[in-house]
């Protein structure tokens, strides 16, 4: 029985409704169920097979988005992105087959980069690949710099992981106090040294798995320590590769592990690790968050980035 439907409202599968009115497979939704103006972009909300947005902000007015228009699961479209087959939007959102750089472009901005930033390697200090594990963990949401100025006095305390496993979790935070969360990640550090004195008779394993089982230790630690400790080729994906690579067109990956994924298949052959530097130098020195330094940049002619003044 079709119900009827008030002011601008759809009665039937399909039919598409006045301004600021959505369907969800034929069902008339409550007057509270109807998105208002841009509610479902703007909040992040997921739509699905079927679902039409209000007021022509994504979509031309009464149009209802097809199978191929939806939103891949887990991807929501932010405030004034296009809906527009295959275009990279800003922040690494993307929206079905967005379009990226292809591999020759992809070599292309690898090889204007490594001219740029040459090949600078880590910038956190270390003398051994403990120290490394050690001073990336300690580096989750603080400066590399921040980083470097506790970690001296960390490692001639403690100089091992045997040292670290026995220490008081207290003198430890007293001793890297000046970074961010230093009480969890003084925690993490002792357990994880206790871990790899029980498990792997003291040493860094150089396994992603075993990596990974370690406190405080995620992908993208896991992924630093294997390339700059063991000389694997990797991708680790910070803040800065996920927003500046999904910018550029590298790829056009939601979340930073799909980016990593897409990376390692896209990124030319023994460029991976030295590539998340290049990524990592221009985030912070030109393709900021808020105000990407685009005239002059140096890849400005190949970055498919909406927002850069040149494309508009
Ligand atoms: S052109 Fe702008 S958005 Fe693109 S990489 Fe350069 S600074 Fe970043």
């Amino acid at each position: 029985m079709s119900s009827i439907a008030g002011k601008g409202e759809a009665l039937d599968k399909g039919k598409v409704l006045g301004k600021g009115q959505a369907l969800d497979k034929g069902k008339v939704l409550d007057k509270g169920k109807v998105m208002g103006k841009a509610e479902a972009l703007d909040k992040g909300i997921v739509l699905g097979k079927g679902q039409a947005l209000d007021k022509g902000k994504a979509l031309d007015k009464g149009k209802v988005m097809g199978k191929a228009e939806a939103l891949d699961k887990g991807k929501a479209m932010g405030k004034a992105e296009a809906m527009d087959k295959g275009k990279v939007l800003g922040e690494g959102k993307a929206i079905g087959k967005a379009k990226v750089l292809d591999k020759k472009e992809v070599a292309e901005v690898v090889e204007r980069l490594g001219e740029l930033y040459g090949d600078e390697g880590t910038a956190l200090t270390h003398g051994s690949v403990f120290e490394l594990l050690v001073a990336v963990v300690l580096s989750a949401q603080t400066t590399d710099v921040a980083v470097n100025k506790v970690t001296p006095g960390l490692f001639s305390r403690w100089p091992d992981a045997a040292s670290l496993a026995a220490a008081d979790p207290d003198e430890v935070a007293g001793a890297i106090r000046a970074i961010g969360l230093y009480r969890t990640k003084a925690m993490n550090l002792v357990r994880l040294s206790g871990m790899l004195v029980e498990k792997y008779n003291g040493e860094v394993p150089g396994d992603f798995d075993a990596l990974t089982g370690l406190p405080g230790v995620g992908r993208k630690t896991a992924n630093v320590v294997l390339a700059f400790g063991f000389g694997e080729e990797r991708m680790p994906v910070d803040t800065h590769v996920f927003r500046v690579a999904n910018r550029i067109g590298l790829c056009a990956e939601a979340t930073p592990e799909k980016t990593e994924a897409a990376l390692v298949a896209r990124m030319p052959e023994g460029r991976l690790s030295a590539s998340h530097h290049y990524l990592i130098f221009h985030g912070r020195r030109a393709c900021h968050a808020r105000k990407p330094e685009c005239a002059g940049c140096v890849i400005e002619d190949l970055c498919l980035y909406p927002g850069k003044p040149a494309a508009g």
